[in-house]
């Protein structure tokens, strides 16, 4: 389990989260088997999508996604309204270099915010390549919100932790506030966001100037994968294509692209998924 802490103050124009996950993220980061680089990456990522949805009003999801990048080919990270968060990354070949820049050098990289229902989905376009992925996110703010943004994020095998201080929306005029909350934000020591926990990170940060704690909700690292979402990923590949990877392999092995689970479906199995579907036409509900 992970927490994400919201807060203000009484007296400055100024709103923040922080989040931290820590056992979730350990079981996270073994089960996808990532080390080193990636796994940095990937921790600075998982932690940066509560930070980007502290503030969301509706029901739906979020997904932060870079793709093409010189090193980084794919990297997604998606939460729901509910802080259910979960993430992966694939690399090229060849060893990942430690600089940001590097890293995604050429990706395409974008915030997609899927609402449930009622109103439409719609996707800004994040400027990848900065000195880290927090500079990148604090460029998105600025840029689809007009929010001036701070963030900090963090991440070693045992900790992935972020912190964000935004301005209000609606206070443009007062710049002081939110450069007093940033700059005392800035204090923060080498280590320090891994090494503290939220309630006193954020008192030894913020308590001399009105800071004002919020809910603390829970965030959860899960998969909605199921053996169910895969058979219908095998009907969308089509008969065709089954039928080859059973003379292939005898039987069709997928694994979930978030979390590495694996499912199998024995010959009989996925012939059954084919019979069923045609007795039964799929929904044409659009969702
Ligand atoms: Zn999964």
């Amino acid at each position: 389990m992970g927490v994400l802490v919201r807060f203000d103050f009484a007296e400055l124009p100024v709103r923040g989260a922080l989040v931290r996950l820590d056992q979730a993220w350990l079981d996270w980061w073994q089960r996808l088997g990532l080390d080193g680089v990636e796994r940095a990456m990937l921790g600075e990522a998982t932690a940066a999508l509560p930070l980007l949805a502290a503030n969301l009003k509706f029901r739906g999801r979020m997904n932060l996604q870079m793709q093409g990048g010189a090193h980084l080919s794919l990297l997604v990270a998606q939460i729901d309204h509910q802080l259910q968060l979960r993430s992966m990354l694939q690399t090229t070949e060849g060893p990942v270099p430690g600089a940001w820049a590097q890293a995604v050098a050429g990706a395409q990289c974008a915030v997609l915010v899927d609402p449930e229902s009622g109103m439409d989905r719609y996707q800004a376009i994040v400027e990848a390549g900065g000195a880290s992925l927090a500079a990148d996110i604090e460029g998105y703010f600025a840029q689809s919100e007009q929010l001036a943004t701070r963030v900090w994020l963090a991440s070693d095998e045992a900790v992935a932790t972020g912190l964000l201080v935004q301005r209000l929306p609606g206070d443009s005029d007062d710049t002081d506030g939110f450069e007093t909350v940033a700059m005392l934000a800035d204090t923060l020591a080498d280590g320090e966001l891994l090494a503290t926990e939220p309630d006193a990170l954020l008192h030894r940060l913020f308590s001399t100037v009105g800071l004002r704690q919020h809910d603390t909700r829970d965030v959860t690292l899960t998969c909605r994968c199921s053996r169910e979402r895969i058979g219908t990923l095998l009907l969308s590949l089509g008969e065709e294509d089954v039928e080859a990877l059973l003379a292939e392999q005898g039987r069709v092995e997928a694994a979930c692209e978030f979390c590495g689970r694996a499912y199998v479906y024995e010959a009989d199995d996925a012939r059954a998924l084919f019979v069923a579907a045609q007795a039964e036409p799929p929904s044409q509900t659009k969702h």
